[in-house]
């Protein structure tokens, strides 16, 4: 009798309790209907039959809108890279679920990002449960990133201006790397970064020729090992190097 009094309160609370819902909440939910049936069509090249949950909750919970110029809000859950400045983009919200899935990161692993561009992608990388370093060639993007994913509460995500492609040495060895801008090569200072059993996604391939997205991996042994796995477009990686 007891039980049942108490179920009866909590269910009464639980429709008392006032709207969650979020400004683009709808739009939002289309977004990842996209990004998931993206994520099926392209099993044949991924290897993964399906998003895990994980990344799918994720990417349900990161507000793109905030990431996008205000003038863009609007264009901000439809599943296309925009125009951030500085020639840069966003990345697509399929090309970003995809790459989180293929790095497999667990709660507590650090994870390296290069090319912090709007923020978007380390915050979904945090949402993950990860720490985040992030690094942005670019001052003004990578400082308003920073601020932005400070104002929004990710305490996990560290982030610094510089060239990305000699990775973040005082915090590595790291579980997984991304690399959000296309090189030519891997860089060797990454994979020396990387741990043993670790994971790193970059686009390989110049600005207008094809890329290929590649999933390397360093065997517990050091050894590393690389696959393609999708033809892609990513704003070139720049810097010195
Ligand atoms: N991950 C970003 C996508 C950014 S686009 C997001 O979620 O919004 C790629 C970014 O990589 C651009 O902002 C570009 O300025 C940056 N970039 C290019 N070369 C770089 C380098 N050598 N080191 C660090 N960042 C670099």
């Amino acid at each position: 009798m007891k039980r049942h009094f108490a179920l009866v309160t909590l269910l009464v609370f639980c429709y008392a309790l006032p709207s969650q819902g979020g400004e683009f909440d709808a739009e939002r939910r289309k977004m990842m209907e996209e990004v998931l049936a993206d994520a099926a069509a392209t099993f044949s090249y991924s290897g993964s039959p399906a998003l895990s949950p994980g990344v799918i909750a994720a990417m349900e919970k990161v507000e793109r809108h905030r990431f996008v110029p205000a003038g863009l809000a609007a264009a901000a859950y439809l599943n296309r890279p925009l125009p951030i400045g500085y020639g840069q983009t966003i990345s697509q919200p399929f090309i970003v679920a995809l790459m989180t899935d293929l790095v497999k990161v667990k709660a507590g692993d650090k994870v390296l990002e290069i090319g912090t561009g709007s923020g978007y992608q380390a915050a979904v990388l945090a949402e993950m449960g990860s720490s985040v370093y992030s690094i942005e060639i670019i001052e003004p993007l990578g400082k308003q990133a920073g601020g932005l994913l400070k104002t929004l509460g990710y305490r996990n995500v560290e982030t610094r201006v510089g060239d990305g492609y000699y990775g973040w040495p005082e915090a590595a060895p790291f579980d997984a790397i991304m690399v959000t801008a296309a090189a030519s090569h891997v860089p060797p200072p990454l994979v020396r970064q990387l741990k043993p059993g670790g994971r790193m996604v970059i686009p390989l391939g110049t600005q207008f020729l094809t890329q290929y997205l590649m999933l390397v991996e360093k065997r517990m042994d050091g050894s590393v090992t690389s696959r393609q796995i999708l033809p892609v477009r990513f704003v070139p990686l720049t810097g010195g190097h």
